[in-house]
């Protein structure tokens, strides 16, 4: 493993180590990222633009069912075309239509209908493994004339996820990569769990569909890990990483990622819930390991790793927006998400034995 590890850190290092020189759109003048946060094959101020545009006034919170959540959908799907990712109706994987998984849902009574948005990469070394990287894209929509923009909450994670994407569809993964941006985590983690029971209902029969693809994958495909991003933005500086805690693989990656970010503009900590955290009264109840979509691959032992910063006096106000993003603190941690994957793809498959 350390020799793997160590020549992960020399790709990393050649990769994320140079002094970048950006040349700004002209049109993207309000774009002042930094140079330390060059992202291979990624503009940063193409993640920037993704996290303004999903926490915008027009998508009008991005209620599940709503105008705005369309909007928030199409502009993914939107994405995932241009970077290449394919429609998972087209590998006969799931339920889909197209990028799209509708389902419904019962929300206080009334039956909702929720869109998770999917598209896969395939991966060179271990096509029939997956790492199934999620961030929910529904918010809390509007309340009477305020709108639940959302920014920290979770358009900080759409952002991330297709940063991570971006940079896999030139250096394509070693694993099979499934990105699902889920709809209706807010009222109870409805997408992931739609996803995964609609998952275990495929995966149950020996073969799969994939006449369509050049290379077709003939195994089962099994679910290596869930990397799951909610709440990203940095709000108060911290990025923890809650899962995989007994894994030593992971603990280096960790060790690794830690050093290249340094703590300028982000720290990242281990864990979430700690001692620490209890004492902050906003934080105090909340089991991190059941807060967000990963908790539906936790309960069916699915090893997961949550990225994901503190409670903050914007969390679930009109006030989470764009303006009270730490830009530099969102980037320092799209980084550190786009690192941690990296590594998690070097792994050979049985260090995911968690
Ligand atoms: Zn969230």
């Amino acid at each position: 493993m350390s020799n793997t590890v160590s020549n992960l850190v020399l790709i990393i290092a050649l990769l994320f180590g140079f002094e970048a020189k950006f040349v700004f759109a002209q049109n993207r003048t309000s774009c002042d990222v930094k140079a330390d946060f060059a992202f291979p094959f990624n503009h940063p101020c193409q993640t920037l633009l993704d996290l303004t545009t999903l926490s915008s006034d027009t998508m009008q919170g991005r209620a599940p069912s709503t105008q705005g959540q369309q909007r928030a959908s199409n502009y993914i799907i939107e994405q995932f075309k241009s970077i290449g990712l394919l429609p998972v109706s087209q590998l006969g994987l799931l339920d889909t239509d197209g990028f799209k998984q509708v389902f419904q849902y019962d929300h206080y009574g009334t039956a909702t209908t929720g869109e998770n948005i999917l598209g896969f990469q395939r991966g060179q070394q271990y096509p029939n493994q997956v790492l199934i990287i999620t961030a929910h894209y529904d918010h809390l929509g509007t309340k009477g004339k305020r709108i639940m923009n959302g920014a920290d909450d979770n358009a900080s994670g759409v952002a991330g996820l297709l940063a991570i994407a971006r940079f896999f569809s030139v250096l394509a993964p070693n694993y099979s990569i499934l990105y699902v941006a889920t709809d209706a985590e807010e009222h109870g983690l409805h997408g992931a769990r739609y996803f995964l029971e609609n998952w275990n209902s495929v995966y149950g029969k020996p073969s799969l569909n994939t006449d369509l693809i050049d290379e077709p994958i003939d195994a089962p495909i099994e679910i290596k890990m869930n990397i799951n991003l909610d709440m990203i933005g940095g709000t108060k500086g911290n990025l923890y990483f809650t899962g995989a805690r007994k894994n030593q693989a992971f603990l280096a990656i960790f060790d690794t990622v830690t050093q290249q970010i340094g703590r300028k503009h982000i720290r990242l900590k281990r864990g979430h819930g700690s001692a620490r955290l209890s004492r902050d009264a906003l934080s105090g109840n909340i089991d991190w390991r059941n807060a967000s979509d990963h908790a539906v691959f936790r309960k069916q032992g699915i090893p997961y790793l949550y990225l994901g910063g503190d409670l903050h006096d914007f969390y679930h106000t009109s006030d989470d927006t764009i303006d009270n993003i730490d830009q530099n603190a969102f980037m320092a941690s799209v980084k550190a998400a786009l690192m941690t994957v990296i590594l998690l793809d070097g792994l050979p498959s049985q260090y995911f034995e968690f």
